[in-house]
């Protein structure tokens, strides 16, 4: 561990009083392993990105593969890169036939900035619906439709023309209408502590969106690539956005982010401004090559289908007296200890005793569990039983 009294001369900037801290020397499979050997089971996979592990075989052999041909090319959009084309052509046949036009970048922030301005610009509308206790990302735009003021706070003035409703209440969706250029929603708010949409409040913005020539933006940003046992979460839900966003595994433990929508829709953007909407590194080749090799060992080795199995496992272990409530789907679940102290202590006692959990932006009050897919029935019993004692000692 990191001695926090050196942290204050780091060269590093801090994104918080106390970080981690974890001094991380390799890592495999569910495992990372910091500098003086120590061992942690990985219950958070870098939040949500490492969905098949560290260090999967396929993944980083693509990555050596394409190493031998180039890193940087040119700005994206304007050279054919066969590893973007590649990667876009499978994410857009496992997606609706309306979402065929992929645009990458570098984020799930960034992929939200673009997906606003295209709705914006498609739309030739300003105003957007979003939601409370929603989280984007950092950048002005997806900061303005994050639903947390604390969080905005010392930031502003951001976005004109935003607005938030309440998750879940149908009656949020009154809020649109014909000045509405776009409705962001996650289908599971991840960072309010794993809150799940109801399939009716996410057909009610679907069919209000529709009425009103909307476009409806869903953030899978932490949901997708078999999280909750699906490729994508909205997909078990009958309900078809005009933009998706992608980011975390999208690229497979490599930086990548992107915008999805039918070509039509994104056809906007190549022309008055030519150039209106660019990125130097979007889609970096390394990265579509990372992901592409992640998508498709996701698909061909099976492992959306352990996932329920593996949720099921959790929630049957997970049965300390502290525990007041298991929220979530799939492998993105939240343990509710209803007390921040106490979930702070419990953090920290997983730690020491070799396992990596945290909590919630929105929610500090709940450990997250989003382990690689890949994790065993035996890691899983093996994960719970660390829980177990560290909830033992911090009580
Ligand atoms: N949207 C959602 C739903 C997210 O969970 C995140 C990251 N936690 C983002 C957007 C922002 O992604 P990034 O950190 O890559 O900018």
């Amino acid at each position: 561990m990191v001695n926090f009294g050196q942290m204050a001369t780091s060269p590093l900037a801090p994104t918080s009083p106390k970080p981690i801290g974890l001094d991380i020397l390799d890592a495999e499979g569910i495992y990372l392993r910091d500098r003086n050997n120590k061992q942690y089971i990985d219950l958070i996979s870098g939040i949500a990105v490492n969905n098949l592990g560290h260090r999967h075989p396929s993944i980083i052999q693509a990555l050596k593969d394409h190493l031998d041909h180039y890193l940087h090319a040119m700005v994206y959009g304007e050279f054919v890169q066969e590893k973007q084309l590649a990667f876009a052509k499978l994410l857009t046949e496992h997606l609706a036939s309306s979402l065929n036009n992929v645009y990458f970048t570098n984020s799930g922030s960034e992929a939200v900035e673009g997906a606003l301005k295209l709705a914006k610009k498609y739309t030739r509308r300003t105003e957007i619906l979003a939601f409370e206790k929603a989280y984007h990302g950092s950048t002005h735009g997806a900061l303005s439709v994050t639903g947390n003021d604390a969080l905005k706070s010392g930031f502003g003035p951001l976005l004109p023309g935003v607005f938030h409703g309440v998750f879940n209440e149908e009656v949020s969706a009154e809020l649109i209408n014909h000045n509405t250029a776009a409705v962001i929603v996650e289908v599971i708010q991840g960072e309010a502590g794993v809150r799940n949409a109801t399939p009716s409040f996410l057909k009610r913005l679907r069919e209000r969106c529709t009425a009103f020539g909307a476009l409806l933006i869903i953030d899978e940003s932490q949901t997708a690539f078999g999280r909750t046992g699906h490729l994508y979460a909205h997909q078990s839900y009958d309900v078809i956005p005009d933009i998706l966003v992608l980011a975390k595994a999208l690229g497979g433990g490599m930086p990548l982010g992107a915008f999805i929508a039918s070509g039509q829709v994104m056809n906007v953007l190549s022309h008055d401004p030519a150039l209106g909407h660019i990125t130097t590194f979007g889609g970096h080749p390394l990265s579509c090559a990372a992901g592409l090799a992640h998508m498709q060992a996701l698909i061909s080795e099976g492992w959306m289908d352990t996932v329920a199995e593996k949720e099921k496992r959790f929630r049957e272990n997970l049965s300390h007296p502290l525990i007041k409530e298991i929220r979530g789907s799939g492998l993105m679940l939240a343990v509710e200890l209803g007390n921040t102290a106490l979930r702070e202590k419990a953090c920290d006692q997983a730690l020491k005793n070799g396992l990596l959990t945290d909590w919630f932006l929105f929610c500090d009050t709940a450990l997250r569990i989003a382990p690689p897919l890949t994790i065993t029935l035996e890691q899983i019993d093996q994960a719970c039983a660390i829980i177990d004692k560290s909830l033992n000692e911090a009580e």
